[in-house]
């Protein structure tokens, strides 16, 4: 697999993947979680989750001021989403090379192997996220998975 670098240390990076609304209605998600694991994954935590408004808008906070915000954010609470970590060595950069790009409908064509072609519609409807950094990464998983005691969980989010 030959997609990413690598510092050669061969330590586990760990991502955040999400199966979208459509992934999850459109009943992708084994399809998604074999992909996952035939790719050398391991699926630390999972857990099947309903976003209201402020959670999606929380999530998608530095998309706040784009046209597309609003229809984002409804689309994303329009149904349960399944999120997921996922470790690895180079974790982020594997994972957002196997969803593809963002708009689903040219990933159909320029990249006819990824999750979003699979499953996806277009640049709104993809069906997967993936962190975009390992920084992202790190606040997206204690965003869903808080494991420092409640009160640091709490102070970390008002700090965001
Ligand atoms: P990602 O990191 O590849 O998921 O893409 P972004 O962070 O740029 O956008 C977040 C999510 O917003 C995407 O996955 C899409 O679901 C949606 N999105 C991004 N760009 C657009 C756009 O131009 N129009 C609409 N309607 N949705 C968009
Ligand atoms: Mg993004």
């Amino acid at each position: 697999f030959r997609c990413c670098s690598s510092n050669g240390s061969g330590e586990k990076e760990r991502t955040l993947g999400i199966i979208k609304p459509d992934g999850v209605s459109g009943n992708y998600t084994d399809r998604i979680r074999k992909v996952i694991l035939e790719s050398g994954f391991h699926i630390n935590k999972e857990m099947i989750i309903q976003l209201d408004e402020d959670n999606a808008a929380d999530f998608y906070a530095e998309h706040s001021s784009k046209s597309f915000f609003t229809s984002l954010i409804k689309y994303m609470t329009s149904g349960p989403v399944l999120v997921m970590i996922l470790e690895k060595e180079d974790a982020v950069a594997h994972w957002r090379h196997l969803i593809g790009p963002t708009d689903a409908g040219k990933a159909k064509i320029t990249h006819p192997q990824s999750i979003r072609a699979m499953c996806g519609v277009d640049l709104e409807k993809n069906c997967v996220h993936g962190s975009d950094s390992h920084q992202s990464a790190q606040r997206e998983i204690a965003f869903f998975f808080k494991e420092t005691p409640p009160d640091e969980a709490v102070r970390k989010h008002d700090e965001l």
